[in-house]
């Protein structure tokens, strides 16, 4: 080798390093993207889990306090803590639903935290924590959720009145109604109240409906009723600080201090046609959370009130002055 091939094999060589780092500065930097991209697709997988967990919360939650509600209407057996009960079972479910996501290499865990009242008696409140992790990508946050009890795919069944009559014979399942028979008259004459075949063959709704006739006042607002007479046959249920809330209506109790609903319960339409004229007959008022009433002081007497008449039945019910009020309806006297 002479001295200028030496030259030559040298520039060569300092040509080559900056190729060389160029290499591997490119080479870094795919890595780079390509790690990057990993890493989007792990936070969109992740943030993909979240929601759709979210989403399911809902719904597994009114599955579960449907069938609660059937469960006890079946076994006549009242649940000694709702919450507690209805919280498990919604675990349990959530916990099945997680495992699906195992195939992705997604990590995806829900706790059920709580399950209570809401300010709307109408919707029961979920409180839970929810983790999702793939990869180095982890999302954990906190949910508190409104379910509501009013859903046309999902009616839930209101299960009082048959844990209340199971001893008198027990209340039946009509296409929409609660079939009393004779238990209601006999359940109210065991608790020793006045006129309690007032009730025979009496009927309740049976699907859980909330009433859209808002203020209450405007139930009696026309002169032949018509508001009233439509949220009967509609089987609705209003709002009362009085009435039992959705979880003590599934442990049996007619009246409970939190924030509940009432409905009213329908004496059999009356062929008796002096029923028109005479708003003198009392019987214990036809509110659900009066005739359910576990103290005898909270039981109270109505007068009669005919809402509606087809010409040869006297639809009617009986109201304390204090319901007649709320639903705008006249006093009695
Ligand atoms: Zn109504
Ligand atoms: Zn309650």
């Amino acid at each position: 080798m002479n001295d200028q091939g030496y030259v030559m094999s040298l520039t060569s060589f300092l040509l080559i390093i900056p190729a060389f780092l160029l290499l591997i500065i490119f080479i870094n930097m795919s890595v780079g993207i390509i790690s990057f991209q990993e890493a989007i697709l792990a936070s969109d997988d992740v943030v993909g889990v979240s929601k759709d967990l979210e989403s399911q919360l809902p719904k597994i939650g009114q599955e579960v306090i449907k069938n609660k509600s059937e469960e006890v209407i079946e076994s006549g057996n009242p649940l000694s803590n709702s919450r507690e009960v209805i919280r498990d079972e919604m675990q349990d479910k959530i916990d099945i639903w997680c495992l699906k996501y195992n195939k992705d290499q997604i990590n995806a865990h829900c706790e059920i935290l709580g399950v209570d009242n809401s300010q709307d008696p109408f919707q029961i409140e979920i409180k839970s924590r929810i983790n999702v992790q793939k990869d180095e990508i982890k999302h954990s946050f906190n949910l508190i959720q409104k379910i509501s009890l009013i859903n046309e795919s999902f009616p839930i069944m209101d299960p009082l009145p048959f844990l209340k009559c199971k001893k008198h014979g027990g209340a039946t399942i009509g296409k929409d109604k609660i079939l009393y028979g004779s238990s209601l008259s006999k359940y109210l004459k065991s608790s020793g109240l006045n006129n309690s075949q007032a009730y025979e063959n009496a009927t309740s709704p049976l699907y859980i409906k909330k009433c859209p006739y808002d203020p209450y006042e405007l139930h009696g607002s026309t002169s032949d009723l018509a508001n009233i007479k439509n949220c009967i046959d509609n089987g609705f249920y209003h709002e009362s600080n009085d009435g039992a809330c959705f979880f003590c209506r599934l442990e049996g109790h007619g009246v409970c201090p939190h924030y509940g609903f009432e409905t009213f319960i329908l004496p059999a339409p009356s062929a008796n046609i002096t029923f028109l004229n005479n708003s003198s007959i009392l019987a214990i008022s036809s509110i659900d959370h009066v005739i359910f009433n576990e103290t005898s002081f909270g039981a109270y007497y109505g007068h009669l009130i005919v809402y509606f008449y087809d010409d040869t039945h006297c639809f009617h019910l009986f109201l304390d002055d204090s319901h007649r009020k709320k639903y705008g309806l006249p006093p009695h006297g």
